[in-house]
């Protein structure tokens, strides 16, 4: 029988709900998007303040747009992790708050897994190796064995923390991609960068540093911000070019913020093509946080009869994907 499930997503600088039914529909998705000061990061605290300033208005439009009542919901699920504390708590609360008040199970959900998941619903996506590139993850993953499992990832920052330092370096305000993105765009002039690339895990905090310090040294932002993409999209591309090799699955899929960038798109569909394997980009509306990527886990976890009692359901800040159990794809 089909059930609707709602999802609540807080764990960084986005506060989102959504309503997704066990068909795959995804009836709304909601959210309000914390924006840091200029030059500035996230902070989690006042990210937090702006969550629980939203919680309300966002929870009822997303319940008003999805068309159902608060008695049509099967399961309430949210984000346990891993992210922000002060962020997930208000997540958590609200979550909390609703199952309770409803009568119904609370979902618990892993981030990465959500996005992972809601890829593959949206790009019809079976069985493909992973790109996660986000704020919080860059990850290459596939599953096998019951898990999603990381056959490389960052050492240090993650490919959204790189490019956003680096933009806020020259003064703009996180979320920095889409500027750099456009900046490269004026720029084919390559300026040497140190490339990192260990076993199959990467580092980024070299490049950063060397890129930070072009631009003092005058170079353009456009030129650096070019060669910057250049780089750090090269490193990427060959290690998930080695977990494609040695899985030899025919899917490369790309989630997370950073998957909204063309170039790293074409880099992969270079690459993907050398394999006989298609890429699969999830939908820029899509690509970054939203309540969807919860709702949706949150189902097939609920059909799964993953749940957990609300006198026992905490956050955790920090919490690998490669632990997670995933019943419903073994
Ligand atoms: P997420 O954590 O999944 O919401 O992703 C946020 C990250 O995606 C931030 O670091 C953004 O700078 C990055 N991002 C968003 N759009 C782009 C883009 N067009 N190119 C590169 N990075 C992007
Ligand atoms: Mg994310």
């Amino acid at each position: 029988m089909k059930c609707l499930v709602i999802g609540v997503e807080s764990t960084a600088h986005t506060f989102s709900v959504s309503v997704v039914s066990s068909d795959g529909e995804i009836l709304s998705n909601s959210k309000s998007v914390y924006k840091a000061p200029p030059g500035g990061g996230i902070h989690p605290f006042e990210a937090s303040q702006n969550h629980l300033a939203a919680a309300p208005s966002v929870l009822t439009e997303a319940l008003r747009s999805s068309g159902t009542e608060p008695g049509d919901l099967s399961a309430v699920a949210y984000a346990m992790g891993p992210g922000l504390g002060p962020c997930l708590r208000v997540g958590a609360v609200a979550a909390r708050t609703l199952a309770a008040s409803l009568g119904v199970p609370l979902v618990p959900v892993n981030h990465a897994v959500g996005h992972i998941e809601l890829g593959c619903l949206l790009t019809g996506a079976e069985d493909p190796v992973v790109l996660l590139v986000s704020g919080g993850h860059t990850m290459i993953i596939a599953y096998s064995g019951l898990r999603w499992r990381i056959l490389g990832e960052s050492l240090d920052l993650t490919l959204g923390q790189l490019l956003d330092q680096f933009g806020r370096h020259h003064g703009m305000a996180s979320p920095c991609g889409r500027a750099i993105e456009e900046s490269a765009s004026r720029s084919d002039h390559y300026l040497r960068l140190p490339y990192s690339v260990k076993g199959n895990d990467v580092s980024f905090s070299g490049l950063l540093t060397a890129s930070k310090s072009l631009l003092d040294r005058g170079a353009s932002f456009e030129d650096v911000s070019y060669s910057l993409q250049e780089t750090s999209f090269s490193m990427v591309t060959e290690v998930t070019e080695r977990a494609l090799a040695f899985t030899g699955k025919k899917e490369v899929m790309i989630v997370g913020g950073v998957a909204a960038n063309k170039r790293l798109s074409q880099m992969m569909s270079a690459m993907a093509e050398r394999h006989s394997a298609r890429v699969l980009a999830v939908p820029l509306e899509y690509s970054g946080d939203c309540g969807a990527q919860i709702a949706w886990t949150g189902v097939l976890a609920y059909e799964s009869g993953i749940e957990v009692p609300v006198a026992e359901s905490t956050v955790k800040q920090s919490w690998r994907l490669d632990v997670v159990d995933i019943p419903w794809r073994g």
